[in-house]
């Protein structure tokens, strides 16, 4: 069998990676460079705080995958893999006020159901034990998931990358994809500067840019997909070295040092769409996140901002990923994207069923409430 990749973000590495280790004949075609998407742009914590049970579920067993894939990638010498991650980094959950409170109620009970361990902290104080520098003036209460943990999203994706040439798989930078042939059995992808690929199936992964692919074939989703823009910065190393990563939900922040000390701020929806994905000028964003920041985190204020940027994430109307095959083209298009804002999160566990059905031609039960 022969497959073709689209897309070498986090979910297409692993895809290939997957896929190269049970023998398949596999190839990756990156537009870009590998981390070129959302995958790159994200702030890298791998959380139990999903919106779902069953996306609980993922993130948990995606963090064993991590421990796992950190292992195997630093057993064989790739030279990035082994200083990829922290271990156990609590993701603290805060809410500035009642209303907010109860909402993170709410949602923490999704997350003990999903299997995750959970701290309630309605003294926000108690947080000074886990963060000192958190001003918990500005904080009612907080829920806690202390087992989660925090990666450097490049040499992850780079790791998968790696391991998928290691076991043959083809892989190659610069090769947008522009259109898709599907003949009797084969499929054709013909890249922006003229290069054919045929393979027996093609996996689109391409992060937000897939709905192209997907009107392309004229195919009906199960549910509406809709590129959000996203934003983030980076701060210069902070001196000061902790662990845990807080998230304001209400408006989708979330901060994390890195594990080479610097800081780490996101939004992962800034409120509006943009179906060209063109990543503009964000001043906006910068002074709203800056501001939110010291207001957190008041030792940052002398901290300086380096660099800034945009992103797309593609959100699903239901929440849940689009991973399965094509309903009109069933055993030659393979659909996974639709990660919304927990890719890095839940999206190795499910990239990984996804390419166990590729290869066996099972289904995977696990995967039922994510059919395109
Ligand atoms: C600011 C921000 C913060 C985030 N923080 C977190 C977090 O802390 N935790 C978490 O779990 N998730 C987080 N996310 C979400 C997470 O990053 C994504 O869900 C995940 O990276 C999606 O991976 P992907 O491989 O599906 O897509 P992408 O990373 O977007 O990869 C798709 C790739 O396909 C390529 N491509 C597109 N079209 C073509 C084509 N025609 N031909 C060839 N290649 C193509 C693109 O260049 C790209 O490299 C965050 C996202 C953002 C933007």
């Amino acid at each position: 069998m022969k497959v073709l990749i689209i897309g070498g973000g986090l979910i297409g590495a692993v895809i290939a990676y997957k896929l190269a280790d049970e023998g398949v004949k596999t190839t990756l075609l990156e537009a870009r460079f590998y981390t070129y998407g959302s995958t790159g742009r994200s702030t890298g914590s791998l959380t139990a705080q999903q919106r779902k049970p069953e996306l609980v579920r993922e993130a948990l067993e995606s963090m064993e995958l991590l421990q796992e894939v950190k292992r195997v990638g630093c057993e064989e010498r790739v030279p990035f893999a082994c200083r990829m991650m922290d271990d156990e980094s609590p993701h603290i959950a805060v809410a500035r006020n009642e209303e907010e409170f109860d909402e993170l109620r709410e949602l923490a009970s999704v997350w003990r159901e999903g299997g995750a361990e959970v701290i309630e902290y309605r003294d926000p104080n108690r947080l000074m034990d886990l963060l000192p520098i958190l001003n918990t003036l500005r904080i009612y209460g907080a829920y806690v998931t202390p087992k989660d943990l925090k990666v450097m999203p490049h040499p992850l994706t780079w790791n998968y990358i790696a391991l998928a040439r290691l076991r043959g798989a083809e892989t190659h930078t610069k090769a947008k994809v522009t259109s898709l042939r599907t003949r009797h059995d084969t499929v054709e992808a013909i890249t922006e500067d003229g290069r054919k690929f045929k393979s027996d199936a093609v996996v689109i992964a391409g992060g937000a840019a897939s709905l192209k692919f997907v009107k392309e074939l004229g195919e009906e989703l199960r549910t509406e997909v809709t590129p959000r823009a996203a934003a983030g910065f980076v701060t210069e190393p902070f001196k000061y070295k902790h662990k845990p990563t807080v998230r304001v939900f209400r408006e989708s922040y979330r901060f994390l040092q890195t594990v080479r000390s610097e800081y780490v701020v996101t939004i992962d929806d800034l409120g509006w769409g943009n179906t060209e994905l063109s990543v503009e000028d964000n001043l906006d964003f910068l002074i709203k996140a800056s501001k939110i920041t010291v207001d957190l985190l008041p030792s940052m204020e002398y901290v300086n901002v380096l660099r800034a940027w945009g992103a797309y994430n593609d959100f699903t109307a239901d929440g849940y990923p689009v991973i399965g095959w094509s309903r009109k083209y069933n055993g030659k298009i393979y659909y996974a994207f639709g990660f919304n804002d927990y890719g890095l999160s839940a999206g190795q566990s499910i990239a990984e069923k996804a390419a166990e059905e590729i290869v066996k031609g099972t289904e995977e039960p696990g995967l039922s409430k994510f059919r395109p």
